[in-house]
């Protein structure tokens, strides 16, 4: 039975062996994952779980619900029953830890307070009952300095401070040998800096609980928890639950200790069992990886039941919960405890490898399978590997925590690393260690090393969590964070110097080394043509050269959705694109027009060729007219150059004249200069007749294509001569012809006019049957409402998600991001950025509109997606549901959306 409330009220409290393990909502992962593991009967301390409907409760009405307090403190009666230890009294005294635990879990980012249930009275209870004195000051030290920072707010240093001072006194290393009488003084110490800071730590148990209670809660909504579901695209309000469970203690002599394992190696997946372990620690000490920890090997020398035991458990999670667990377990004299399990984090490469094992193995059907990876994490598999011919030597190894090669300067802090990266700069993250706090210079380096921790470190679950490289424990660096310098040997690195990091291998170089492209492993191929199999969406790219579409080929997409004709006119053709615009005559202007042609014919049947076989959708140019032109204000300035040029030799003309000097071609010089300014002034003249305040609401797309005459028309003329180029080296060309910025109906028929025009006439001259589809992008609210009569003219809609989000949100795409989108993220007034993921209430409400009218229109129009959005593995859901036939993006995101279209094909997992 549960403990009694009120009848009809809300049950707050759950305890573990009377929960549901499938409640995740309810109980958070980790709450699930105990209650399940207590129902399996492992060894797990007794415990509550306070749901995630109390917190999400609290973040409503701003108070605990009225009758929290009184469940909480009925769910302490039932633990002391379970536990046979009292709260806040001897003999055995109950404590507990208070963990957070979200439904996804989140690492390290919310607040946990071990220990709980002590005061300086209890003390001699404590190390009575546990005959070790050291023992019971070293738990009330932790509890203090912890729940000080978490509940109290108290700044941490002020107690690592007091700590470094009587480490160093007593000449030791790490906390764990501090005599009693050290600890002692910590304690009277911590006391003190606590009451300096104007707080007091309260003595009664119960209120220490809901305290802590209170704020594992509102560690929801700190800072760094926030950064993290930014990144990783976790809900705001979700909520966290608290987990309130009976201490056991890994610092109770020689034959106590606490480690994190895993089933699978986390970083490639491969079926080897994992972990780390440390001797009489408590656990936060493994996570935070502040001590080097030791292996399960080296657990199964000193105590090899306890490594039996373990084994089973992991063994038996393995099976039941048929995915990679990960598993924090404390041994208490020699008795294992299981604290909690998670499926673990791990890097795409281990979650590819690890879904193709489990299918191998039995354990999960092909669908499970795709389930099972993150598409959004495929990217990392596209991150090139260190070149290992000719290395030099590395100048410290340590765990290889994160794979692959990142390289940069160095930084010592957070924060320089997030100023680094604003200014374009690659960094890699250097610290001892790594916390919480540091998650967003995480975030903006491009890898990871620490000295301190292994693979089950603060630094390489969160660094593997975002596919960043890492190594870590890297005891030969003595990183001297004040100096903001690092020695290794005789080598010192300052900030700012140049290093490559190989989390492959866990080795550091001096200087950036070669990189070399990865390249695709058989299990991925397995998953994705498992992928290929199920999923209904095509999956095209956005490329604009024959190289990229080779290579997006060879990542499997199945054409191109998306060839951008603007990217071909940069470097030194934009110089005829501005002929053509800003000819004075026809000859002129013909004349530039037939030099773009012969390009452009080139061009496109290069991507043709590359592309045989399959659709390739060229688009017509689309930029604002003024990025072909030369900027008025930079010729005014060259302008200003040359005078002052004329003005100095005029003046050294006067000179030579005063003295009697010959005058040299002083005056021809001049004259040239003067034909220049004049050029460029005249110029002027002419570009300013297309300035525009909204170049991007202005002449560009398809406008451009009907007030400059030709550009279109030529455009076309080179596509469909290298249909023709190809037809007749014996090729299979699926050119398709595409118009932007269509915004009536009118537009796009001009254009069909002209299209059809010029292919009816090459086919008349060649002899080749032509049909080449032409359709348009859909990216202005007008197009997509008046869809049904555009869809009249068009054999295919591309919709344009970038221009679309951005004219239905009247939001700058180019200026949104870096002025206050974050800031809107921040406050959650947006949910998530519109530019990376479709917001189905506006743009997708168009979307489906234009989807439905348009096919009524057209049973047989195509149609796709074409905007930054066709890569992304939720807005290709949102793709798959309106009904869409393709999805284009970079090809890069070929794999992504390949895996995520499988994904929308398929009913949700029955877990996360
Ligand atoms: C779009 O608007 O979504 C699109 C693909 O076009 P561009 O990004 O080139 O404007
Ligand atoms: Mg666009």
């Amino acid at each position: 039975m549960s403990d009694p409330s009120v009848a009809g009220a809300t049950q707050w409290v759950h305890h573990f062996d009377e929960a549901d393990g499938a409640a995740r909502d309810l109980l958070g992962g980790k709450g699930a994952g105990l209650a399940s593991m207590t129902a399996m009967g492992l060894a797990v301390p007794p415990g509550f779980t306070v749901t995630t409907d109390a917190c999400r409760a609290i973040m409503r009405d701003g108070a605990p619900p009225a009758d929290l307090r009184d469940q909480i403190d009925a769910a302490v009666a039932g633990l002391e029953t379970r536990s046979g230890r009292t709260f806040g009294r001897g003999p055995a005294p109950l404590l507990v830890s208070v963990r957070s635990g979200a439904r996804i879990s989140m690492p390290g980012m919310m607040d946990t307070v071990l220990n709980l249930g002590l005061n300086a009275d209890l003390l001699g209870v404590l190390a009575e009952w546990a005959g070790d004195e050291q023992f019971a000051y070293s738990a009330y030290r932790r509890f203090l300095q912890m729940y000080s920072d978490v509940v109290l707010g108290v700044e941490p240093r002020g107690f690592e401070a007091i700590l470094e001072d009587l480490r160093e006194r007593a000449g030791v290393e790490d906390d764990s040998k501090l005599d009693v009488a050290s600890l002692r003084e910590a304690v009277d110490r911590f006391r003190q800096y606590i009451a300096s800071q104007g707080v007091t730590v309260p003595d009664d148990p119960r209120d220490q609980l809901h305290s802590a209670v209170a704020a594992v809660f509102a560690s929801w909504d700190i800072p760094r928890a926030r950064h993290y579901r930014r990144i990783h695209a976790i809900p705001d309000d979700l909520g966290t639950a608290a987990n309130v469970q009976m201490m056991v203690f890994g610092d109770l002599g020689e034959d106590s200790g606490t480690g994190v394992c895993f089933t699978r190696d986390p970083a490639t997946g491969e079926k080897a069992r994992f972990g780390d372990y440390l001797p009489r620690a408590q656990g936060e000490d493994v996570v935070a990886g502040i001590r080097n920890t030791l292996t399960l090997d080296d657990l199964a020398q000193m105590a090899p039941d306890v490594h039996d035991e373990l084994e089973s458990v992991m063994e038996m999670l393995e099976r039941e919960t048929r995915d990679m667990a990960d598993i924090e377990f404390t041994i208490e004299r020699g008795k294992l405890w299981i604290l909690q399990t998670r499926a673990g984090k791990r890097t795409a490469a281990a979650g590819v490898r690890i879904a193709v094992d489990m299918v191998d193995e039995g354990l999960l059907s092909h669908e499970e399978a795709i389930h099972r990876i993150d598409p959004a994490q495929l990217e990392q598999l596209e991150r090139p590997r260190i070149d290992t011919n000719g290395l030099p030597p590395a100048i410290a190894t340590g765990v290889a925590a994160s794979p692959g090669a990142a390289q940069g300067m160095v930084v010592f802090d957070a924060d320089r690393a997030v100023d680094e990266r604003a200014k374009g700069a690659a960094v890699v993250l250097v610290r001892p260690e790594t916390t919480p706090d540091d998650i967003h210079g995480m975030d903006a380096a491009d890898g990871i090393l620490t000295s301190h921790g292994g693979k089950t470190s603060h630094a390489a679950v969160v660094a593997r969590g975002m596919g960043k490289p890492a190594v870590t424990g890297a005891a030969k660096i003595k990183v001297d964070l004040g100096a903001r310098i690092a020695h290794i040997g005789d080598v010192t690195i300052t900030e700012g110097d140049h290093i490559t990091i190989d989390g492959t291998a866990g080795t550091v170089y001096l200087g950036l080394l070669p990189l070399i492209e990865p390249e695709e492993t058989p299990e991925l191929h397995r998953v994705l043509a498992w992928a290929d199999g199920i999923r209904s969406l095509g999956v095209r790219a956005n490329a604009d050269t024959p190289e990229d579409a080779a290579k997006a080929r060879a990542y499997g997409a199945e054409g191109i959705g998306l060839a951008r004709t603007e990217h071909m006119f940069l470097g030194e053709r934009l110089a005829i694109v501005q002929r053509v615009i800003l000819a004075q005559s026809d000859s002129e202007r013909s004349e530039a027009l037939e030099a773009l042609r012969q390009l452009q014919a080139t061009d496109f049947e290069g991507l043709l060729e590359a592309m045989d076989g399959l659709p390739v959708v060229v688009r017509l140019l689309d930029p604002p007219m003024h990025e072909f032109l030369p900027s008025p204000l930079e010729l005014e300035r060259e302008i200003g150059d040359l005078a002052q040029t004329i003005g100095s030799l005029q003046q050294e003309m006067r000179r030579r004249q005063g003295e009697g000097e010959p005058l040299g071609d002083g005056d021809e010089e001049i004259a040239d200069l003067e034909r220049l300014i004049a050029a460029k002034r005249d110029m002027i003249g002419r570009v300013s007749i297309w300035a525009e305040d909204n170049p991007m609401l202005g002449l560009r797309g398809v406008r451009l294509g009907l007030m400059v005459e030709h550009l279109y028309s030529m455009q076309v003329e080179a596509a469909v001569e290298a249909v023709v180029a190809r037809l007749d080296k014996g090729g299979n060309p699926e050119l398709e012809i595409m118009i932007p910025l269509v915004s009536t109906v009118r537009e796009l028929s001009r254009m069909r006019e002209m299209i059809e025009g010029i292919m009816d006439r090459v086919a008349n001259e060649t002899g080749h049957a032509l049909h080449i589809p032409i359709g348009t992008m859909i990216e202005l609210p007008r197009a997509a409402l008046t869809a049904a009569e555009i869809a009249g003219v068009a054999e295919f809609f591309s919709f344009g998600t970038n221009d679309l989000t951005q004219m239905t949100f009247g939001l700058s795409r180019d200026d949104a991001e870096g002025l206050f989108l974050g800031d809107y993220l921040e406050r959650g007034i947006l949910t998530s950025d519109p530019f990376q993921t479709i917001d189905v209430e506006g743009v997708g409400r168009l979307i489906r509109l234009a989807v439905e009218e348009g096919r009524r229109a057209n049973p047989l129009i195509q149609l796709g997606v074409c905007g930054e959005h066709g890569g992304d593995p939720a807005s290709i859901a949102f793709c798959r549901e309106v009904g869409l036939d393709y999805v284009s993006c970079s090809p890069p995101r070929i794999h992504v959306a390949r895996l995520a279209a499988a994904q929308a094909e398929l009913p949700p997992p029955e877990r996360d």
